[in-house]
């Protein structure tokens, strides 16, 4: 935290600032930029070292096939492989968990949640999904596992696929919306269309997924206020469990930034960020009023007592993740790893039965503690206990300057034990987790 805070507040708390390139969401901490190709033999020592008792395990699993690239997507995705390179890719997945399973930080131990993410994990076919899953729950089995979370992306989806994903385990499904108008999938690229979430959901409720979550995006290209209110409309009809709404950001690896750099443009072609978070609040202010509660900067749920976010939560208290698959990130005992970011290269890295790990970083106490700090502000509260049980450390005195001056600018109160930022704070708090960043890591690239 530089000298003077306030003047570093009032520069991350600007308004009505264009879109332009580079990636906005803070979804880990340090920075990937300072995780380093060098550092990865810390990964084979955390591996020798058996976890202390009572520590969750997740388990993710990158599938990173898609029908089309959407223009906004910064993941990594093939839209160009044929059934047998997947099915070589998922054979890769599998003796990579095997590799870890027989390591001393994993061998024995029962995930509490599993994540299918991508790309497209619905990509799969109902035979590829039931032989992965069989595989997966023969290597480290299911029977304690509280959630199994899977994207799906609507037009990949069949009664019949669904039913599959039901009998399988999945527990969470969640559907990339992302927009009701047909227009603007259209010109975003995304390749399924308004009929299709609406057959999917239908399929989806009737086969009992006890949550479905839709994700929609505010600020696509060509999003407009009165889109945007009927895309509130058509998500409260639906009425899903629980609703992620994102602002729409515009990274160096999208195809909007290339269209951006053919033009000459520093200006993304999407709205500015003051009207993205309006957007995203007049949908949180309209869930509200049909019932949903907003437990995240991103999130509203229709039943918080039930509708349980067991990925993110385990996360952002430091769980271990086990991430397999092209460009996964894993954290393993304080150790932070990513896969190698390539097809090719995991691939291959895993047939010479190495563990196909890219680059990494060995998190000190400190930067552990800002970790799920940072992250667990996203939820909009934090409890001052959990860091005093935890880490030994009073947070309203470590960051007495930062609370301060949120105080001061009326964007957190004290709750007793809670440190709780008001709406504006969370629909910007990306922007305001910055300044609990240590010196080293302020300013770095988010990549
Ligand atoms: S469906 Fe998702 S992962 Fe696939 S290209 Fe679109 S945004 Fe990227």
């Amino acid at each position: 935290m530089p000298a003077n805070s306030t003047e570093l507040f009032d520069r991350l708390l600007s308004d009505g600032d264009e879109t332009t390139a580079g990636n906005y969401f803070v979804a880990n901490y340090p920075p990937f930029s300072f995780w380093k190709k060098e550092n990865t033999e810390e990964v084979a020592r955390v591996l020798q070292t058996p976890p202390p008792a009572g520590t969750p395990l997740g388990v993710y699993f990158h599938i990173p096939f898609c029908r089309k690239r959407c223009h906004f997507c910064y993941f990594r995705v093939y839209t160009d492989k044929n059934a047998e390179e997947i099915k070589g890719y998922i054979e890769s997945g599998m003796r990579e968990l095997e590799a870890y399973a027989r390591t001393p930080r994993i061998a024995g131990r029962k995930p509490k949640f599993v994540y299918f993410g991508g790309g497209t994990p619905s990509y799969l076919s109902v035979s590829q999904l039931t032989a992965l899953t069989d595989r997966m729950k023969s290597i480290l089995p299911w029977d304690e596992v509280e959630e199994v979370a899977f994207e799906a992306e609507p037009g990949t989806l069949t009664e019949g696929k669904l039913s599959a994903l039901r009998e399988i385990g999945i527990t969470r499904l969640s559907l990339g919306v992302e927009n009701f108008d047909r227009h603007i999938l259209e010109i975003n690229g995304r390749a399924h269309r308004e009929d299709e979430i609406y057959r999917a959901y239908s399929f989806a409720r009737s086969v009992g997924f006890p949550q479905i979550n839709i994700d929609l995006i505010a600020g696509m290209v060509e999003e407009t206020d009165e889109n945007w209110q009927r895309n509130i409309a058509r998500t409260l009809e639906l009425q899903p469990d629980s609703v992620t709404i994102y602002q729409m950001e515009v990274p160096f690896n999208t195809g909007i930034y290339e269209q951006m750099k053919t033009e000459g443009k520093l200006v993304a072609p999407v709205a500015c960020w003051h009207t993205k978070r309006r957007w995203v609040n007049e949908a949180f202010s309209a869930l509200e009023k049909n019932g949903y509660t907003v437990t995240s900067a991103t999130t509203a749920v229709r039943d918080p007592a039930k509708t349980k976010f067991v990925y993110r939560d385990e996360l952002w208290q430091g769980a271990d993740l086990l991430g397999l698959g092209v460009a996964s990130f894993s954290h393993l005992g304080g150790v932070h790893f990513q896969n190698l970011p390539d097809f090719e290269s995991y691939t291959a890295a895993v047939a010479a039965g190495e563990l196909p790990i890219g680059r990494a970083l060995e998190t000190t106490s400190e930067e552990r503690l800002i970790r799920e700090l940072i992250l667990q502000l996203k939820l909009g509260r934090v409890s001052r206990s959990y860091f005093v049980q935890k880490f030994g450390v009073n947070v309203s005195e470590r960051f007495d300057a930062q609370f301060t001056e949120l105080k001061r600018r009326g964007l957190l109160v004290e709750q007793g034990d809670w440190l709780v930022l008001d709406r504006s704070a969370l629909l910007k708090v990306d922007v305001i987790l910055h300044a609990f960043f240590l010196p080293q890591h302020q300013n770095a690239r988010y990549s």
